[in-house]
């Protein structure tokens, strides 16, 4: 049998980046001698095997035949005869369908090495389009390697839009959908991600509440860059700069979906519509099965995006009432993040990205203040039950009432 390194750990080796994690195949050798050499199998169909010493994944080499719709609609033939070549062009890019030997001889039969220096994200075959979930892979690719200066190639793209209307992209299971996005989101640009889906017609399939962004406008006083899908991509951008957490990333990408349901007759004006989006949010959320923490900061930074933005102005009722419904008392991270996420949307807007956001220090401070209010000599006076909780309302309301004269008289 012959072992190759292949896929990303070629590809970055070659473009200098670092190499996490290795993925090898197998040429020549059958399931039955690779559990002889000690290697565990993976699943039950699947012909993949763990080392038993790194752990690392080793494949067998194997062709597919695409046999119905969505992931489990594949054939594998794994056999010692597949050759290394056969293997290879059943993987999406070219610059993913590179081998390397022991001795670092590099195979590269679908020239990913030209395609890695004319930085082009180029499919290995056509049937690329017999797996909708590249149409996301090649995205979430683009995002990662822009800043190499890497793009979509044409002839990809357009594949990717033939997959994008065929009604294939539907049959994708939340788990391996959001398996993609999550690591998108988590890129260095990941509103590459999301141009990508939208120049192949995907995201209008996979979230046509983005998609519907693109095209209304805004009020240019607040939002320079008038269009709301831009505005929605600046802010993804910011949130990377900044480092922001997946579920930071997950809310600036759906804070303002309630924007696309406003009338024509009102743009460029949104009257409500953080309340609008949240119906919004709730079904892209179920769509992906996102994890909770991911669901809850969407759902609250679309409520809430635009008291964050107003903080000083807002009456100490009205702050005590946000701190309330973020539980900060008992969840301070989460408001944490909260703040984040409205200074990403208040930067991503063309030529305000680097402007101040005092709001985000009144907000941490009102929310320290409100937690520092004791409850102990409440209980020392008697309270409890509801007149406890009453009175500790009211003494946050006092707090807060003083913190407001203080600093945003
Ligand atoms: P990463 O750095 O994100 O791990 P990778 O290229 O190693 O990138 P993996 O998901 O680890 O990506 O997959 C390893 C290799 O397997 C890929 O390089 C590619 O050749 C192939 N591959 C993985 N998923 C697919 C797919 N859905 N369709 C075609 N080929 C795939
Ligand atoms: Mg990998």
């Amino acid at each position: 049998m012959q072992i190759y390194k292949v896929g990303g750990a070629v590809r970055d080796r070659l473009l200098g980046r670092p190499v996490t994690d290795i993925d090898w195949v197998v040429v020549g050798a059958s399931a039955e001698e690779m559990v002889a050499k000690g290697f565990r199998p993976v699943g039950a169909d699947f012909p993949v095997f763990l080392h038993p010493k790194s752990g690392e994944e080793y494949a067998l080499a194997r062709t597919e035949r695409k046999s119905g719709r969505g992931y489990g609609g594949f054939t594998f033939h794994a056999s010692p005869e597949v050759t290394l070549e056969e293997d290879l062009i059943r993987r999406d890019l070219t610059i993913n369908a590179m081998a390397e030997d022991a001795q670092g001889v590099l195979t590269d039969p679908y020239n990913g090495q030209k395609d890695l220096e004319d930085r082009l994200l180029r499919h290995v075959s056509p049937a690329f389009a017999e797996d909708p979930l590249r149409v996301l892979r090649v995205a979430r690719f683009a995002a990662r390697y822009a800043s190499l200066g890497f793009s979509v190639a044409p002839d990809t793209l357009e594949l990717m839009r033939q997959l994008s209307q065929s009604g294939e992209l539907q049959a994708l299971t939340a788990e391996r959908s959001w398996k993609e996005i999550s690591r998108a989101l988590m890129e260095d640009q990941p509103q590459i991600f999301v141009q990508v889906l939208r120049d192949c017609g995907a995201l209008a399939v996979l979230m046509p509440e983005v998609d519907a962004l693109f095209g209304v406008p805004q009020p240019p006083a607040h939002h320079p860059e008038i269009d709301t899908g831009l505005h929605t991509l600046s802010v993804l951008q910011q949130a990377a700069l900044h480092r922001q957490p997946l579920n930071v990333r997950w809310a600036c990408l759906l804070h303002d979906l309630g924007k696309g349901l406003t009338p024509k007759e009102e743009w460029p004006r949104h009257i409500g519509h953080e309340y609008t989006g949240m119906e919004l949010i709730k079904e892209v959320n179920e769509r992906f099965k996102t994890p909770r923490e991911c669901q809850e900061l969407a759902l609250l930074v679309g409520q809430y995006h635009t008291h964050g933005h107003k903080a000083l102005e807002l009456k100490a009722s009205t702050l005590l009432e946000l701190l309330q419904s973020f539980d900060v008392f008992r969840r301070p991270q989460r408001f944490e993040e909260f703040i984040a996420a409205c200074e990403m949307d208040a930067r991503g807007r063309l030529g305000l990205e680097s402007r101040p956001y005092p709001q985000a220090d009144y907000l941490r401070g009102a929310a320290t203040t409100a937690r520092a209010v004791a409850v102990q000599p409440l209980l020392e006076k008697g309270f409890k039950g509801p007149e406890l909780g009453e009175a500790l309302r009211l003494e946050r309301l006092r707090a807060l009432k003083a913190y407001k004269e203080q600093h945003a008289p």
